[in-house]
């Protein structure tokens, strides 16, 4: 692939930036070559990928510029990253003498303009620096993914990330307002900051979920909004079937509210947050936020529509209040959940999908009695709904297994990727999208065709036209030759 040696790729890095930006230790080539997807093989010390080149770390909108020109005209690979939160393989440098791209240095929170109501950050500003910022001045950006502890603004945009308050503000690329992406020519290129356009097609849209398969995003603005916790409308129901539950989903944003949480749990994935109220019952959770009046408002009418179900039992909201105070995962964690999985050999992963409300039940029901019935060791197998939408909602499948007779490597096959084709093939199969929110990464490539039917010609033109070396995170999003 690379048209010059390894050698040559980090004397020529070494020439474009200073020395102490191009990192080639073997420890950091390992732990760069993967991420969260692969971590039960590096738990247990073992790298199947090919090691990168080097990593670099960028500081600058240049020199992003000056690595993806020179990765062009050598046919090198890049795999860009920022927070390292990946959880689909789309950090691993799937083949030889790649370049890892690392902008978590820039990370300057450039400026907060509360008359206009936008933030503007470097890609490799963490979330949670600028949240705490906003929240110390009384305002919110509303995106707040599990991992808003360790992503950061350039990998939260080009995942198409979500968080927990989606119902309200939508999902990132409802939040992104212009933005900056270096594209493999080095070409830098803005997108201003405006409320609204009309002027041709939103190219936003080519950056915003590229999973660094298009371009690098340097600089992102988000809209921000006034932050009023203490106007939160928490309800909490415990009821018998997930059916059930879906139809309230359904009856609640078909009528036009518009809570900030709206989850649903099934027994089996409830039991492990739950158990102290809600033993074998499905668990659904509604908040309403926002101005007093409007939250009060929303709040009472979804009361209403849930009074309705008679297997819905009102619980205390502060024993969800306690569930969602610790719901987000820092580094200590992840930490935490590496010793556990060594310990017991025992992992979770998981797989999120959307469809519209007459699909979404049966893609659950026969993705989970698919997997308990054909794959091995399951220990757990169920999952929540935790965005929805006029026209459907998503199903975040949650599955924990032994690793019972096979080497580490093996986990992937034997495991992991029998049980995210069960549900990406229901799923894409029944009519819904195979990926809600945690991309494509390299492990769900394989069904882009399938995902975008006729609709694939648009992408692969994109691909062919901003990418025509095929540098950009070589198996991501786009199969490979
Ligand atoms: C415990 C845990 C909980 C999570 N919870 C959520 C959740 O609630 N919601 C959610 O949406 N996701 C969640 N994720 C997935 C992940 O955190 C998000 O997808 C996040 O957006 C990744 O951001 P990052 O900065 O860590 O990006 P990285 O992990 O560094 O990169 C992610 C992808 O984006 C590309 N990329 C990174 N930076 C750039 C850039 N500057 N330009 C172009 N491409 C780039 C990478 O090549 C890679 O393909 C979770 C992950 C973990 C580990």
């Amino acid at each position: 692939m690379a048209s010059i040696s390894r050698e040559q790729i980090v004397e020529n890095l070494v020439k474009l930036l200073d020395e102490e930006k191009v990192v080639t230790d073997e420890q950091v080539l390992k732990d760069s070559s993967v991420d969260r997807f692969r971590r039960y093989e590096e738990i247990h010390g073992f790298y199947t990928q090919p090691l990168p080149a080097a990593v670099v770390y960028a500081g600058s909108k240049e020199d992003v510029a000056s690595i993806l020109k020179f990765a062009s005209e050598h046919s090198i690979n890049v795999v860009p990253r920022t927070g390292d939160s990946a959880t689909e393989g789309g950090l691993e440098t799937a083949v030889e003498h790649s370049i890892v791209l690392d902008g978590s240095g820039m990370n300057e929170i450039i400026s907060i303009d509360p008359y206009n109501m936008l933030a503007t950050c470097q890609c490799g500003a963490p979330l949670q620096d600028l949240e705490d910022r906003l929240r110390e001045q009384g305002y919110t950006t509303g995106h707040s993914p599990q991992s808003k502890p360790l992503a950061q603004l350039g990998g939260l945009v080009a995942t198409r990330s979500i968080g927990q308050f989606s119902t309200l503000y939508g999902g990132i690329e409802d939040m992104v307002v212009g933005l900056e992406a270096v594209f493999p020519n080095g070409e830098i290129t803005k997108i201003k900051n405006v409320p609204r356009r009309a002027a041709g097609p939103d190219i936003r849209h080519v950056i915003i979920g590229n999973e660094g398969a298009l371009c690098y995003i340097t600089e992102v603005t988000v809209k921000i909004y006034k932050y009023s916790p203490e106007n939160n409308y928490l309800l909490g129901y415990t009821l018998d079937n997930m059916k059930t539950g879906f139809e309230i989903l359904r009856e609640v944003m078909v009528n036009g509210y518009r809570p900030s949480v709206a989850r649903l749990y099934d027994e089996e994935d409830g039991s492990q947050h739950f158990s102290h109220f809600a033993e074998d019952k499905c668990v659904l959770i509604l908040m309403a936020e926002g101005p007093k009046p409007l939250a009060e408002a929303t709040g009472k009418a979804m009361e209403a529509i849930v009074e309705k179900y008679a297997e819905c039992e009102k619980v205390d909201h502060r024993l969800i209040q306690v569930w969602f105070d610790n719901l987000n995962w820092d580094v200590s964690k992840v930490a935490e959940e590496r010793e556990e999985i060594f310990a017991t050999k025992n992992i979770s992963n998981t797989t999120e999908i959307a469809a519209t409300w007459d699909k979404i039940y049966d893609i659950y029901k026969v993705c989970v009695e698919r997997i308990r019935t054909e794959i091995p060791d399951i220990t757990l197998i169920g999952g929540h709904s935790s965005h929805s939408y006029l026209n459907g909602t998503n199903m975040y499948f949650v599955y924990f297994y032994n690793v019972v007779d096979c080497s580490p490597e093996e986990e992937i096959s034997k495991y992991h990727l029998p049980i995210k084709r069960i549900i990406v093939e229901e799923t894409i199969k029944a009519g819904g999208s195979m990926c809600h929110h945690h991309g494509v990464g390299k492990h769900r490539t394989p069904w882009i065709k399938d995902e975008y039917g006729s609709s694939y010609y648009i992408l692969k033109t994109l691909k062919e036209a901003f990418d025509p070396e095929g540098i950009m995170n070589k198996g991501t999003i786009f199969p490979g030759e």
